[in-house]
């Protein structure tokens, strides 16, 4: 089977209806195009859900003081209901810093620590998008979780961190693997569910996964002018379920970042 995220990106949407008088606010430092393409997309989803945007464009050159002036304005700002922060921001800034500035009751990102322990402690509040996506497609596609191995290529905050702990909630038995894991394929076989984040193209071949197991590739790698994956597509694609690179999980994590938009507003009340 073939996990196409368009279906359950659709299925989310619709789900959310229209949301007016909502208000996100997207602050973006510096003309990075690969951000602008995002900072593009999410505001072209809000808009499509009916919610307003504020694009706050900082120039590249602008001191960490000023972007944290900002962000904590947004913060005590009863207007907006969702703050993000397009990342990467530019060397002379402290992520950590400007993430532990957002409120964390608009943080729809889910990278304030708050949120990070809210969701290892297994009560969470704001999910990333990428994490949460991924759990969306598990279950649009009907493949079990509970009681399954789950085997996570990948440890970066953005998405293998967070997404173990959401599939440990749901149950599963997850395995993270990373740069330094000793025999990958040992791990990878045993994987009911095997997601691969680690933005090494063809890192996973078809031998190194059983059949009739799920296979989530979350990577986008750039080869020859051409958008690919962490895995094998074609050779996986015969004796497993895969999502394709592009239009696997990509298409879904925009979505989640408006039910996270959506959640916001109905936290505050
Ligand atoms: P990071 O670079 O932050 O993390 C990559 C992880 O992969 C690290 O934990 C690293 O290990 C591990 N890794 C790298 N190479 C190998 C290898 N050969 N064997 C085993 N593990 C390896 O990346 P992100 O998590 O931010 O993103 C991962 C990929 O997912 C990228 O291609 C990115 O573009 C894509 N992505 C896609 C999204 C989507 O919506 N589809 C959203 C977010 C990301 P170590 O920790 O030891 O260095």
């Amino acid at each position: 089977m073939l996990l196409y995220g368009k279906p359950v990106a659709e299925s989310i949407i619709s789900r959310l209806g229209k949301v007016a008088g909502l208000n996100l606010a997207i602050v973006q430092v510096g003309n990075n195009p690969e951000s602008s393409i995002y900072v593009n997309k999410k505001i072209k989803m809000a808009e499509s859900i009916g919610a307003s945007v504020r694009h706050i464009l900082l120039p590249q050159g602008c001191a960490q003081d000023e972007l944290l002036r900002v962000v904590t304005g947004l913060g005590s700002d009863s207007s907006v209901n969702g703050v993000i922060v397009q990342f990467p921001l530019p060397p002379q800034m402290d992520t950590d810093a400007i993430t532990h500035a957002i409120n964390p009751l608009k943080d729809v990102d889910g990278f304030h620590p708050d949120n990070v322990g809210r969701l290892f402690s297994g009560r969470p509040r704001f999910i990333p998008a990428t994490p949460k996506g991924i759990l969306h497609l598990l279950k649009h596609y009907q493949i079990p979780i509970s009681g399954k191995n789950a085997v996570i290529i990948g440890r970066s905050n953005l998405v293998g961190k967070p997404l173990s702990a959401l599939l440990l909630n749901e149950n599963a038995t997850v395995t993270i693997c990373h740069s330094k894991t000793k025999n990958l394929s040992e791990h990878t076989l045993r994987a009911d569910i095997l997601v691969s984040a680690t933005g090494s193209p063809n890192l996973v071949t078809a031998d190194m996964v059983k059949d009739g197991a799920a296979v989530i590739d979350v990577g986008i790698n750039r080869v020859d002018g051409k958008v690919m994956g962490d895995c094998d597509f074609e050779g996986i694609s015969k004796k497993a379920s895969i999502s394709p690179v592009p239009g696997g999980v990509g298409p879904i994590t925009v979505a989640t970042l408006m039910e996270n938009l959506v959640y916001a507003a109905k936290l505050r009340g």
